[in-house]
């Protein structure tokens, strides 16, 4: 397994992907990712990704 740490992300060789929450732009390789009923929602941080839990798996239970 690589694990390489990076500090900077190149566009050019590095497929993004926008935080759902913040819309960030973030490196798609690391980025946290939760599936949504239709599409796969990609995060910055843990941070995010739970954001976005707390407020879909309301949504999701609900109904
Ligand atoms: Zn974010």
């Amino acid at each position: 397994m690589e694990r390489s740490m990076r500090s900077s992300i190149d566009d050019t060789t590095v497929p993004l992907v926008s935080c759902e929450v913040c819309l960030k732009r973030v490196a798609k390789d690391v980025a946290p990712q939760a599936d949504a009923p239709n599409y796969v929602a990609y995060f910055c941080s843990e941070t995010c990704l739970q954001r976005w839990h707390a407020q879909h798996g309301r949504d999701a239970a609900a109904r």
